[in-house]
């Protein structure tokens, strides 16, 4: 089907999309994937990069895999190298979201096409394809673990045996990142009735993105932030019976906070903590009572789709979207492949993350 492949490439809109040589009939080793991933600090993005990196060369292109240690010029200049050493096509995970559109145009006029990986970029018109999770389903599911941990609801979304009130504090992801403003809206969203009925009470009074927000994720930023709500808020003898965090590296240094403060002992319980992303660090401490959940993204499905994607493209075919809605960047409804997100109590380590092979169970007891 010529016919449709046009059809389906004009419905795509990608300026870039295909690129300007035809790359259809060539070798695979004479292909470049560029692959531009945020940081190392996090295990996640090293599992995405590694994927995307074996996968890609298990098909027998070359890969330009490269990270950018958090810091936005780094990702810059690495992503204009990728693109002035001849990359096919760019697959990129942006620190800040909105700080591409150079590289993006320099990318689109020499017609490599660009994927999105995980996180949106911003404010471009030459962003063609968008790889995520369902990032406000991400949010949701915070909230509600954060419901079900306290007992106001269950695993099933039915009334718990619990009626509140409860204290809680929230926390959102890095602001430049479009993901958090996702995760954070779907998780307000969901608490939003409690919150009104006062079975939940949010005693710092913070409730607002900009307050609760946390730059470039950080750990030490998160435990900080807790530190201070615990001397502002909770000196007064009021207990913190849970934590929305969204994502697992923010969650540990909450609960460094909390048991610095004394929390996690029987008179004194840890709160609920929620989290996000499977690391291993927070198995480990869901396997021993300590965060309470975490939301499970399999890297290896992302990698898995951003590797269709870009074959895709280099086959001048446009990628297969399953949502062309949602995800409007600021200049256009950038087309997407998302995927679906799994809720991982301690009873669900063993299915969902050693019997799928994310983790060993030795990984998961290790240091016990
Ligand atoms: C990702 C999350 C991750 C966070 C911090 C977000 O963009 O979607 O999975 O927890 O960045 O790295």
């Amino acid at each position: 089907g010529g016919a449709v492949l046009a059809l389906s490439l004009a419905a795509c809109g990608g300026e870039g999309a295909g690129g300007d040589t035809d790359t259809s009939g060539q070798d695979p080793k004479d292909l470049t994937i560029g692959v531009s991933m945020p940081t190392q600090t996090s295990e996640r993005w090293i599992a995405d990069g590694n994927s995307v990196k074996e996968k890609l060369e298990g098909k027998g292109y070359k890969v330009d895999l490269q990270y950018a240690g958090d810091d936005i010029p780094t990702q810059s200049q690495q992503v204009d190298q990728m693109i002035t050493q001849g990359a096919d096509v760019l697959i990129i995970a942006a620190i800040d979201g909105t700080a591409l559109s150079g590289q993006l145009q320099a990318a689109a006029d020499k017609k490599i096409p660009v994927i999105a990986y995980d996180r949106l970029i911003r404010d471009s018109k030459n962003v063609d394809f968008y790889v995520s999770f369902d990032n406000y389903k991400v949010g949701v599911a915070q909230a509600n673990a954060l419901l079900t941990g306290l007992g106001l609801q269950t695993k099933d979304g039915a009334k718990g045996d619990k009626t509140g009130p409860f204290n809680i504090e929230l926390f959102a992801g890095s602001l430049d990142d479009n993901n958090a403003h996702f995760f954070f809206d779907g998780a307000m969203d969901t608490l939003k009735p409690f919150i009104d009925n006062k079975s939940l009470v949010v005693k710092s009074g913070q409730t607002n993105i900009e307050k609760v927000a946390i730059l470039r994720w950080q750990q030490e930023t998160a435990q900080k932030r807790m530190e201070d709500l615990l001397t502002s808020t909770y000196n007064d003898g009021s207990k913190v019976n849970g934590v929305l965090s969204p994502y697992d590296g923010l969650s540990r240094g909450i609960i460094t906070a909390l048991q610095n403060a004394g929390y996690g002992t029987a008179a004194n319980p840890i709160p609920v903590v929620t989290g996000q992303d499977a690391e291993i660090a927070s198995v480990k401490l869901i396997n021993d009572g300590v965060q309470s959940s975490t939301i499970f993204k399999d890297t290896r499905l992302l990698a898995e789709q951003a590797v269709i994607a870009a074959e895709a493209f280099l086959k001048k075919q446009a990628p297969q979207a399953n949502d062309t809605k949602t995800y409007d960047n600021g200049v256009k409804v950038v087309p997407s492949y998302l995927l679906p997100v799994v809720t991982v109590y301690k009873d669900d380590i063993k299915k969902e993350l050693i019997d799928s092979g994310y983790y060993t169970a030795e990984e998961v007891a290790a240091g016990q």
